[in-house]
Protein backbone atom coordinates (compact mmCIF):
# COMPACT_ATOMS: atom_id res chain seq x y z
CA UNK A 1 0.00 0.00 0.00
CA UNK A 2 1.25 3.48 -0.51
CA UNK A 3 2.58 5.77 2.02
CA UNK A 4 1.20 9.04 2.06
CA UNK A 5 4.66 10.24 0.99
CA UNK A 6 4.03 8.48 -2.15
CA UNK A 7 0.65 9.54 -2.85
CA UNK A 8 2.03 13.49 -2.03
CA UNK A 9 4.81 12.60 -4.16
CA UNK A 10 2.29 10.81 -7.17
CA UNK A 11 0.03 13.81 -7.26
CA UNK A 12 2.94 16.29 -7.82
CA UNK A 13 4.46 14.48 -10.95
CA UNK A 14 1.36 14.39 -12.20
CA UNK A 15 0.64 17.86 -11.56
CA UNK A 16 4.26 18.74 -12.97
CA UNK A 17 3.28 16.67 -16.21
CA UNK A 18 0.20 18.30 -16.72
CA UNK A 19 1.49 21.94 -16.87
CA UNK A 20 4.08 23.71 -18.62
CA UNK A 21 4.50 26.02 -15.18
CA UNK A 22 5.71 25.22 -11.72
CA UNK A 23 4.75 23.20 -8.85
CA UNK A 24 6.41 23.68 -5.27
CA UNK A 25 5.86 22.25 -2.16
CA UNK A 26 6.55 23.46 1.41
CA UNK A 27 9.92 21.17 1.33
CA UNK A 28 11.46 23.70 -2.01
CA UNK A 29 13.03 26.89 -0.55
CA UNK A 30 10.87 28.99 -3.23
CA UNK A 31 7.63 28.24 -1.31
CA UNK A 32 7.41 30.35 1.26
CA UNK A 33 7.76 33.26 -0.64
CA UNK A 34 5.91 31.99 -2.97
CA UNK A 35 3.03 31.12 -0.74
CA UNK A 36 2.80 34.59 0.67
CA UNK A 37 1.93 38.45 0.27
CA UNK A 38 0.50 41.08 2.53
CA UNK A 39 -1.14 39.33 5.43
CA UNK A 40 1.82 38.32 7.71
CA UNK A 41 -0.23 36.85 10.46
CA UNK A 42 0.48 33.24 9.50
CA UNK A 43 1.44 30.79 6.86
CA UNK A 44 -0.03 28.91 4.09
CA UNK A 45 1.21 25.60 4.12
CA UNK A 46 -0.58 24.00 1.27
CA UNK A 47 1.03 20.47 -0.03
CA UNK A 48 0.90 21.77 -3.81
CA UNK A 49 1.53 25.37 -5.07
CA UNK A 50 1.19 26.17 -8.68
CA UNK A 51 2.57 28.84 -10.61
CA UNK A 52 1.12 28.56 -13.54
CA UNK A 53 1.95 29.71 -17.42
CA UNK A 54 -0.99 30.29 -18.50
CA UNK A 55 -4.89 29.56 -18.34
CA UNK A 56 -4.59 26.30 -19.51
CA UNK A 57 -2.34 25.31 -16.97
CA UNK A 58 -4.48 26.61 -14.45
CA UNK A 59 -7.93 24.36 -16.11
CA UNK A 60 -5.15 20.91 -16.11
CA UNK A 61 -4.48 21.82 -12.30
CA UNK A 62 -8.04 22.30 -11.37
CA UNK A 63 -9.30 19.49 -13.36
CA UNK A 64 -6.29 17.15 -11.74
CA UNK A 65 -6.97 18.42 -8.09
CA UNK A 66 -10.93 17.74 -8.79
CA UNK A 67 -10.53 14.49 -9.74
CA UNK A 68 -8.56 13.73 -6.62
CA UNK A 69 -10.62 14.96 -4.08
CA UNK A 70 -8.78 18.11 -3.60
CA UNK A 71 -9.53 21.75 -2.58
CA UNK A 72 -8.08 24.20 -4.75
CA UNK A 73 -7.48 28.08 -3.28
CA UNK A 74 -6.51 30.76 -5.98
CA UNK A 75 -4.06 33.28 -4.14
CA UNK A 76 -3.88 36.72 -5.28
CA UNK A 77 -2.00 39.47 -3.35
CA UNK A 78 -3.20 37.85 0.14
CA UNK A 79 -5.17 40.49 1.88
CA UNK A 80 -8.11 38.67 2.17
CA UNK A 81 -7.65 35.27 3.32
CA UNK A 82 -8.44 35.20 6.90
CA UNK A 83 -6.87 31.80 7.90
CA UNK A 84 -4.26 29.57 6.39
CA UNK A 85 -4.86 27.41 3.47
CA UNK A 86 -3.39 24.15 4.72
CA UNK A 87 -4.98 21.73 1.98
CA UNK A 88 -4.95 21.00 -1.42
CA UNK A 89 -3.86 23.31 -4.17
CA UNK A 90 -2.82 26.79 -3.95
CA UNK A 91 -2.97 28.50 -7.48
CA UNK A 92 -0.68 31.24 -7.58
CA UNK A 93 -2.18 34.06 -9.88
CA UNK A 94 0.62 36.46 -10.13
CA UNK A 95 2.16 35.00 -13.00
CA UNK A 96 -1.36 35.69 -15.46
CA UNK A 97 -0.77 39.16 -14.14
CA UNK A 98 -1.29 41.78 -17.10
CA UNK A 99 -2.96 44.73 -18.08
CA UNK A 100 -3.88 45.86 -21.79
CA UNK A 101 -5.96 48.70 -22.43
CA UNK A 102 -8.21 49.98 -24.89
CA UNK A 103 -8.32 53.59 -24.90
CA UNK A 104 -11.27 53.80 -27.65
CA UNK A 105 -13.59 51.35 -25.67
CA UNK A 106 -11.96 52.70 -22.13
CA UNK A 107 -12.12 49.34 -20.83
CA UNK A 108 -8.66 47.11 -19.41
CA UNK A 109 -8.19 43.39 -19.98
CA UNK A 110 -6.14 42.52 -16.58
CA UNK A 111 -4.85 39.15 -16.07
CA UNK A 112 -5.46 37.71 -11.97
CA UNK A 113 -2.84 38.90 -9.65
CA UNK A 114 -2.41 42.36 -11.10
CA UNK A 115 -2.75 44.64 -8.87
CA UNK A 116 -4.56 47.85 -9.21
CA UNK A 117 -1.52 49.88 -8.37
CA UNK A 118 -0.64 48.31 -12.18
CA UNK A 119 -3.81 48.84 -13.43
CA UNK A 120 -3.77 52.32 -12.18
CA UNK A 121 -0.04 53.01 -14.01
CA UNK A 122 -1.33 51.83 -17.46
CA UNK A 123 -4.60 53.34 -17.46
CA UNK A 124 -3.07 56.85 -16.37
CA UNK A 125 -0.95 56.47 -20.13
CA UNK A 126 -4.27 56.79 -21.77
CA UNK A 127 -6.13 59.38 -18.98
CA UNK A 128 -7.73 56.80 -17.21
CA UNK A 129 -8.53 55.65 -13.75
CA UNK A 130 -9.53 52.31 -12.57
CA UNK A 131 -12.63 51.88 -9.93
CA UNK A 132 -10.21 50.74 -7.09
CA UNK A 133 -9.41 50.86 -3.57
CA UNK A 134 -7.22 53.15 -1.37
CA UNK A 135 -4.44 50.98 -1.50
CA UNK A 136 -2.15 50.08 -4.90
CA UNK A 137 -1.16 46.74 -3.72
CA UNK A 138 -4.49 45.12 -3.73
CA UNK A 139 -5.27 42.37 -6.44
CA UNK A 140 -7.84 43.29 -8.86
CA UNK A 141 -9.73 39.90 -9.26
CA UNK A 142 -9.89 39.78 -5.14
CA UNK A 143 -11.24 43.14 -4.92
CA UNK A 144 -14.13 42.93 -7.49
CA UNK A 145 -15.13 39.37 -6.20
CA UNK A 146 -15.52 41.48 -2.90
CA UNK A 147 -17.38 44.30 -4.41
CA UNK A 148 -14.87 46.78 -4.40
CA UNK A 149 -14.89 50.29 -2.13
CA UNK A 150 -12.89 53.43 -3.40
CA UNK A 151 -12.46 56.82 -3.43
CA UNK A 152 -14.77 57.66 -6.06
CA UNK A 153 -17.37 54.77 -5.60
CA UNK A 154 -20.45 57.34 -4.26
CA UNK A 155 -20.25 58.98 -7.54
CA UNK A 156 -19.29 55.76 -9.69
CA UNK A 157 -20.27 52.75 -8.18
CA UNK A 158 -18.27 49.82 -6.40
CA UNK A 159 -15.72 48.06 -8.65
CA UNK A 160 -17.95 45.24 -9.35
CA UNK A 161 -20.28 47.90 -11.21
CA UNK A 162 -17.47 47.90 -13.71
CA UNK A 163 -16.77 44.52 -14.68
CA UNK A 164 -17.58 43.70 -18.31
CA UNK A 165 -16.53 40.32 -17.86
CA UNK A 166 -14.90 37.75 -16.23
CA UNK A 167 -13.23 34.38 -17.70
CA UNK A 168 -13.10 31.86 -15.27
CA UNK A 169 -11.61 28.28 -14.86
CA UNK A 170 -14.60 26.56 -13.46
CA UNK A 171 -14.22 23.24 -11.49
CA UNK A 172 -14.37 20.63 -13.87
CA UNK A 173 -11.47 22.19 -15.72
CA UNK A 174 -13.37 24.14 -18.17
CA UNK A 175 -12.79 27.68 -19.04
CA UNK A 176 -15.97 30.28 -19.85
CA UNK A 177 -16.62 33.51 -20.17
CA UNK A 178 -19.22 35.47 -18.30
CA UNK A 179 -20.82 38.43 -18.91
CA UNK A 180 -24.22 39.92 -19.76
CA UNK A 181 -24.87 37.43 -22.76
CA UNK A 182 -22.91 34.35 -21.36
CA UNK A 183 -23.41 32.54 -18.37
CA UNK A 184 -25.20 35.17 -16.98
CA UNK A 185 -25.63 33.51 -13.58
CA UNK A 186 -21.96 33.38 -12.58
CA UNK A 187 -21.54 36.98 -14.13
CA UNK A 188 -24.06 38.40 -11.31
CA UNK A 189 -22.45 36.06 -9.13
CA UNK A 190 -18.98 36.86 -9.18
CA UNK A 191 -19.39 40.76 -9.09
CA UNK A 192 -19.79 40.56 -5.14
CA UNK A 193 -20.35 37.27 -4.26
CA UNK A 194 -16.97 36.43 -3.15
CA UNK A 195 -14.68 33.41 -3.86
CA UNK A 196 -16.00 30.01 -4.06
CA UNK A 197 -16.93 29.71 -7.89
CA UNK A 198 -14.08 29.07 -9.93
CA UNK A 199 -10.51 30.30 -10.52
CA UNK A 200 -11.00 33.73 -12.49
CA UNK A 201 -8.06 34.16 -15.14
CA UNK A 202 -8.91 37.42 -16.45
CA UNK A 203 -11.39 40.26 -16.10
CA UNK A 204 -12.72 43.28 -18.52
CA UNK A 205 -13.32 46.04 -16.89
CA UNK A 206 -14.78 49.49 -17.50
CA UNK A 207 -12.19 52.49 -17.36
CA UNK A 208 -13.21 55.53 -15.55
CA UNK A 209 -12.45 59.26 -17.86
CA UNK A 210 -13.08 61.51 -14.39
CA UNK A 211 -13.53 64.94 -15.14
CA UNK A 212 -11.64 67.47 -12.68
CA UNK A 213 -11.27 66.26 -8.83
CA UNK A 214 -10.75 68.05 -6.00
CA UNK A 215 -10.30 67.05 -2.22
CA UNK A 216 -9.64 68.23 0.86
CA UNK A 217 -9.07 66.77 4.54
CA UNK A 218 -9.30 68.81 7.32
CA UNK A 219 -7.56 67.53 10.74
CA UNK A 220 -8.71 68.31 14.45
CA UNK A 221 -7.99 68.02 17.41
CA UNK A 222 -8.87 64.96 20.02
CA UNK A 223 -10.86 67.39 22.19
CA UNK A 224 -13.13 69.11 19.00
CA UNK A 225 -13.62 65.35 17.68
CA UNK A 226 -17.06 65.33 19.19
CA UNK A 227 -18.64 68.46 18.51
CA UNK A 228 -16.95 68.74 14.92
CA UNK A 229 -17.81 64.57 14.31
CA UNK A 230 -21.36 65.04 14.91
CA UNK A 231 -21.74 68.60 12.80
CA UNK A 232 -19.95 66.67 9.78
CA UNK A 233 -22.44 64.16 10.00
CA UNK A 234 -25.72 66.40 9.89
CA UNK A 235 -23.50 68.04 6.89
CA UNK A 236 -22.99 65.28 4.76
CA UNK A 237 -26.40 64.16 4.84
CA UNK A 238 -27.85 65.75 1.85
CA UNK A 239 -24.49 66.44 -0.59
CA UNK A 240 -25.25 65.82 -3.87
CA UNK A 241 -23.75 62.22 -5.05
CA UNK A 242 -20.68 64.30 -6.75
CA UNK A 243 -19.10 64.30 -3.62
CA UNK A 244 -17.48 61.59 -1.58
CA UNK A 245 -16.84 62.29 2.18
CA UNK A 246 -14.76 60.14 4.54
CA UNK A 247 -14.23 61.18 8.37
CA UNK A 248 -12.75 59.30 11.25
CA UNK A 249 -10.50 59.07 14.01
CA UNK A 250 -6.75 58.19 13.64
CA UNK A 251 -3.26 58.44 15.15
CA UNK A 252 -0.76 61.18 15.12
CA UNK A 253 2.48 61.30 16.15
CA UNK A 254 2.98 63.99 18.83
CA UNK A 255 5.27 66.10 17.56
CA UNK A 256 6.27 67.81 21.36
CA UNK A 257 8.07 64.03 22.06
CA UNK A 258 9.54 63.48 18.23
CA UNK A 259 6.42 61.43 17.47
CA UNK A 260 7.01 58.69 19.91
CA UNK A 261 3.54 58.56 21.36
CA UNK A 262 0.37 58.90 19.20
CA UNK A 263 -2.51 61.36 19.60
CA UNK A 264 -6.00 60.61 18.00
CA UNK A 265 -7.15 63.29 15.32
CA UNK A 266 -10.39 63.92 13.95
CA UNK A 267 -9.83 63.54 9.99
CA UNK A 268 -12.71 64.63 7.61
CA UNK A 269 -11.78 64.57 3.72
CA UNK A 270 -14.31 65.54 1.10
CA UNK A 271 -13.45 64.15 -2.79
CA UNK A 272 -15.47 66.01 -5.18
CA UNK A 273 -15.40 65.12 -8.96
CA UNK A 274 -16.46 67.72 -11.41
CA UNK A 275 -17.10 71.44 -11.12
CA UNK A 276 -14.44 73.39 -8.89
CA UNK A 277 -16.72 76.03 -8.41
CA UNK A 278 -19.35 73.60 -7.47
CA UNK A 279 -16.49 72.43 -4.86
CA UNK A 280 -15.93 75.78 -3.18
CA UNK A 281 -19.50 76.28 -3.06
CA UNK A 282 -20.09 72.94 -0.87
CA UNK A 283 -16.84 73.45 0.97
CA UNK A 284 -18.01 77.05 1.85
CA UNK A 285 -20.65 75.42 3.81
CA UNK A 286 -18.59 73.09 5.86
CA UNK A 287 -19.37 73.52 9.11
CA UNK A 288 -17.31 75.41 11.53
CA UNK A 289 -18.24 74.01 14.94
CA UNK A 290 -14.34 73.50 15.27
CA UNK A 291 -10.89 75.04 14.11
CA UNK A 292 -9.08 72.35 12.02
CA UNK A 293 -5.06 72.17 13.17
CA UNK A 294 -4.36 72.07 9.93
CA UNK A 295 -5.91 71.71 6.24
CA UNK A 296 -4.35 69.57 3.37
CA UNK A 297 -5.60 69.97 -0.25
CA UNK A 298 -5.55 67.48 -3.49
CA UNK A 299 -4.94 64.12 -1.79
CA UNK A 300 -8.35 62.29 -3.04
CA UNK A 301 -6.83 58.73 -1.17
CA UNK A 302 -4.03 57.76 1.79
CA UNK A 303 -0.79 56.97 1.22
CA UNK A 304 -0.07 53.64 0.43
CA UNK A 305 0.62 51.12 3.24
CA UNK A 306 4.14 50.13 3.10
CA UNK A 307 4.54 47.70 5.00
CA UNK A 308 2.30 44.30 5.78
CA UNK A 309 1.49 44.33 9.72
CA UNK A 310 -1.47 42.73 11.34
CA UNK A 311 -4.22 43.93 10.91
CA UNK A 312 -7.74 42.86 12.22
CA UNK A 313 -10.82 45.05 11.14
CA UNK A 314 -14.62 44.95 11.14
CA UNK A 315 -17.27 46.79 9.38
CA UNK A 316 -21.19 47.23 9.84
CA UNK A 317 -23.17 49.13 6.74
CA UNK A 318 -25.89 51.77 7.96
CA UNK A 319 -28.55 52.22 5.88
CA UNK A 320 -28.87 55.70 8.26
CA UNK A 321 -26.89 58.05 10.53
CA UNK A 322 -28.83 59.66 13.41
CA UNK A 323 -26.95 61.24 16.20
CA UNK A 324 -28.05 58.01 17.94
CA UNK A 325 -25.52 56.23 15.42
CA UNK A 326 -22.59 59.05 15.86
CA UNK A 327 -22.24 59.13 19.22
CA UNK A 328 -22.02 55.52 19.50
CA UNK A 329 -19.05 55.54 17.06
CA UNK A 330 -17.33 58.51 18.77
CA UNK A 331 -17.78 56.68 22.00
CA UNK A 332 -15.95 53.63 20.33
CA UNK A 333 -13.35 55.86 19.15
CA UNK A 334 -12.96 57.83 22.12
CA UNK A 335 -10.27 57.62 24.99
CA UNK A 336 -8.87 53.68 25.39
CA UNK A 337 -10.39 52.68 22.26
CA UNK A 338 -9.11 49.02 21.16
CA UNK A 339 -9.54 50.48 17.38
CA UNK A 340 -6.50 52.27 16.42
CA UNK A 341 -8.65 53.97 13.66
CA UNK A 342 -12.54 53.88 12.95
CA UNK A 343 -14.22 56.12 9.73
CA UNK A 344 -17.60 56.54 8.26
CA UNK A 345 -17.31 56.47 4.26
CA UNK A 346 -20.43 57.81 2.79
CA UNK A 347 -22.32 55.44 0.32
CA UNK A 348 -25.65 56.42 -1.44
CA UNK A 349 -25.22 57.87 -4.77
CA UNK A 350 -24.27 55.42 -7.38
CA UNK A 351 -24.17 52.72 -4.59
CA UNK A 352 -27.90 52.36 -4.85
CA UNK A 353 -27.99 50.98 -8.53
CA UNK A 354 -31.15 51.58 -10.18
CA UNK A 355 -31.22 47.63 -10.21
CA UNK A 356 -30.24 46.59 -7.19
CA UNK A 357 -30.38 42.55 -8.50
CA UNK A 358 -28.06 43.23 -11.41
CA UNK A 359 -25.12 41.72 -9.14
CA UNK A 360 -24.59 40.11 -6.18
CA UNK A 361 -22.61 43.25 -4.76
CA UNK A 362 -24.32 43.24 -0.87
CA UNK A 363 -25.73 46.18 1.15
CA UNK A 364 -26.98 48.05 -1.60
CA UNK A 365 -29.56 49.75 0.94
CA UNK A 366 -26.15 50.89 2.91
CA UNK A 367 -25.60 54.75 2.65
CA UNK A 368 -22.68 54.53 5.01
CA UNK A 369 -19.84 52.15 5.65
CA UNK A 370 -18.43 52.11 9.21
CA UNK A 371 -15.03 50.18 10.26
CA UNK A 372 -12.81 50.22 12.44
CA UNK A 373 -9.34 48.35 12.85
CA UNK A 374 -7.21 47.10 15.61
CA UNK A 375 -3.85 46.60 14.30
CA UNK A 376 -0.48 45.30 15.78
CA UNK A 377 -0.67 43.29 19.10
CA UNK A 378 -3.98 44.48 19.71
CA UNK A 379 -4.72 42.55 16.38
CA UNK A 380 -4.14 39.21 18.44
CA UNK A 381 -6.31 40.16 21.81
CA UNK A 382 -9.81 38.67 21.93
CA UNK A 383 -11.17 41.64 23.88
CA UNK A 384 -11.29 43.44 19.85
CA UNK A 385 -13.66 41.49 19.19
CA UNK A 386 -16.11 41.54 22.08
CA UNK A 387 -15.84 44.99 22.31
CA UNK A 388 -16.65 45.63 17.93
CA UNK A 389 -19.39 43.54 18.67
CA UNK A 390 -20.79 45.64 21.34
CA UNK A 391 -20.63 48.71 18.47
CA UNK A 392 -22.17 46.73 15.96
CA UNK A 393 -25.07 45.59 18.83
CA UNK A 394 -25.21 49.42 19.62
CA UNK A 395 -25.66 50.08 15.81
CA UNK A 396 -28.11 47.47 14.88
CA UNK A 397 -31.24 49.52 14.40
CA UNK A 398 -29.78 51.38 11.88
CA UNK A 399 -27.39 48.42 10.07
CA UNK A 400 -28.10 47.20 6.54
CA UNK A 401 -28.33 43.30 6.97
CA UNK A 402 -25.20 42.70 5.02
CA UNK A 403 -21.58 43.82 4.90
CA UNK A 404 -19.73 43.84 1.81
CA UNK A 405 -17.28 40.97 1.54
CA UNK A 406 -14.27 43.22 1.50
CA UNK A 407 -15.26 44.80 4.67
CA UNK A 408 -16.29 41.37 6.27
CA UNK A 409 -12.96 41.46 8.36
CA UNK A 410 -11.37 39.76 10.90
CA UNK A 411 -13.35 41.16 13.88
CA UNK A 412 -16.89 40.37 11.92
CA UNK A 413 -15.88 36.91 11.32
CA UNK A 414 -14.46 36.61 15.34
CA UNK A 415 -17.86 38.40 16.58
CA UNK A 416 -21.60 36.65 15.70
CA UNK A 417 -22.32 39.25 13.32
CA UNK A 418 -24.16 40.42 9.69
CA UNK A 419 -23.02 37.96 6.94
CA UNK A 420 -21.87 39.44 3.72
CA UNK A 421 -25.21 38.23 1.74
CA UNK A 422 -28.21 37.34 3.71
CA UNK A 423 -32.13 36.18 2.43
CA UNK A 424 -32.47 35.60 -0.76
CA UNK A 425 -29.10 36.93 -2.53
CA UNK A 426 -27.17 34.28 0.03
CA UNK A 427 -29.68 31.56 -1.30
CA UNK A 428 -29.04 32.11 -5.06
CA UNK A 429 -25.78 32.23 -4.45
CA UNK A 430 -25.77 29.01 -2.84
CA UNK A 431 -27.42 27.50 -5.38
CA UNK A 432 -24.53 29.30 -8.20
CA UNK A 433 -21.94 27.66 -6.39
CA UNK A 434 -23.54 24.39 -6.51
CA UNK A 435 -24.16 24.30 -9.91
CA UNK A 436 -20.53 25.56 -11.15
CA UNK A 437 -18.94 23.82 -8.22
CA UNK A 438 -20.96 20.52 -7.37
CA UNK A 439 -17.84 19.03 -6.11
CA UNK A 440 -17.09 21.86 -3.77
CA UNK A 441 -13.59 22.29 -5.21
CA UNK A 442 -13.19 26.12 -4.70
CA UNK A 443 -15.80 26.13 -1.79
CA UNK A 444 -13.22 23.93 1.32
CA UNK A 445 -10.77 26.39 0.60
CA UNK A 446 -9.45 25.32 4.48
CA UNK A 447 -9.24 28.69 7.05
CA UNK A 448 -11.75 30.60 5.25
CA UNK A 449 -14.47 31.10 7.42
CA UNK A 450 -17.88 29.92 5.68
CA UNK A 451 -19.97 33.04 7.00
CA UNK A 452 -17.44 34.83 4.26
CA UNK A 453 -18.66 33.29 1.25
C1 LIG B 1 -4.30 47.15 3.28
C2 LIG B 1 -5.64 46.78 2.67
C3 LIG B 1 -6.38 47.76 2.01
C4 LIG B 1 -7.62 47.43 1.43
N1 LIG B 1 -8.33 48.42 0.83
C5 LIG B 1 -9.56 48.14 0.31
C6 LIG B 1 -10.36 49.18 -0.29
O1 LIG B 1 -9.98 50.35 -0.33
N2 LIG B 1 -11.57 48.83 -0.80
C7 LIG B 1 -12.02 47.53 -0.80
O2 LIG B 1 -13.10 47.26 -1.30
N3 LIG B 1 -11.29 46.54 -0.22
C8 LIG B 1 -10.09 46.82 0.33
N4 LIG B 1 -9.36 45.81 0.93
C9 LIG B 1 -9.89 44.44 0.92
C10 LIG B 1 -9.44 43.72 -0.38
O3 LIG B 1 -10.08 44.30 -1.50
C11 LIG B 1 -9.81 42.24 -0.34
O4 LIG B 1 -9.19 41.65 0.76
C12 LIG B 1 -9.43 41.50 -1.64
O5 LIG B 1 -10.04 40.23 -1.60
C13 LIG B 1 -7.94 41.35 -1.76
O6 LIG B 1 -7.56 40.66 -2.92
P1 LIG B 1 -6.08 40.04 -2.99
O7 LIG B 1 -5.84 39.43 -4.30
O8 LIG B 1 -5.12 41.13 -2.59
O9 LIG B 1 -6.12 39.00 -1.80
P2 LIG B 1 -6.12 37.38 -1.70
O10 LIG B 1 -6.05 37.18 -0.21
O11 LIG B 1 -5.04 36.77 -2.48
O12 LIG B 1 -7.52 36.93 -2.25
C14 LIG B 1 -8.68 37.30 -1.57
C15 LIG B 1 -9.85 36.38 -1.90
O13 LIG B 1 -10.11 36.46 -3.28
C16 LIG B 1 -9.99 35.17 -3.88
N5 LIG B 1 -9.29 35.30 -5.14
C17 LIG B 1 -8.17 36.01 -5.40
N6 LIG B 1 -7.83 35.87 -6.69
C18 LIG B 1 -8.74 35.05 -7.25
C19 LIG B 1 -8.94 34.52 -8.54
N7 LIG B 1 -8.09 34.81 -9.54
N8 LIG B 1 -10.01 33.72 -8.78
C20 LIG B 1 -10.88 33.42 -7.79
N9 LIG B 1 -10.73 33.86 -6.54
C21 LIG B 1 -9.69 34.68 -6.27
C22 LIG B 1 -9.17 34.33 -2.92
O14 LIG B 1 -9.45 32.98 -3.06
C23 LIG B 1 -9.59 34.90 -1.58
O15 LIG B 1 -10.78 34.31 -1.14
C24 LIG B 1 -8.13 46.09 1.52
C25 LIG B 1 -7.39 45.11 2.20
C26 LIG B 1 -6.18 45.44 2.79
C27 LIG B 1 -5.43 44.38 3.56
Amino acid sequence: MATSEQVLDTFTNDLRAAIAGEVYTPADAEYDAKAHGFQQVWKHTAPFLVDPRDENDVAAAVRLATAHGLPVSPLGHNHGYYGPITEGVLIRTIPLASVTVDPEAGTAVVGAGTTWGEVAQAAAVHGFTPSSGQDPSVGVVGFLLGGGLGAYTRTYGYGADHVRSMRVVLADGSIVEASDTENTELFWALRGGNSGFGCVVSVTIELLNLPAVQAETRYYAADDIPVMFRAWARWIQDLPASFNPLGGVEPMPDEENGGETMTPVLMLRIVHVGDEAEFEDVLATFPTDAEPMFVERGEAQDQPVEEPFPVREGAVFLRELPEAAVDTIIDALGADSLFVAGAIQVLGGATEAPDATATAVAARDARYAFYVATMGEVAFDPAAPVAFQKVADALAPWASAEVIPNFNGGLNRMATLTSPHAGDKAERLAAVRAAVDPTGTFARQTGVDVRSR
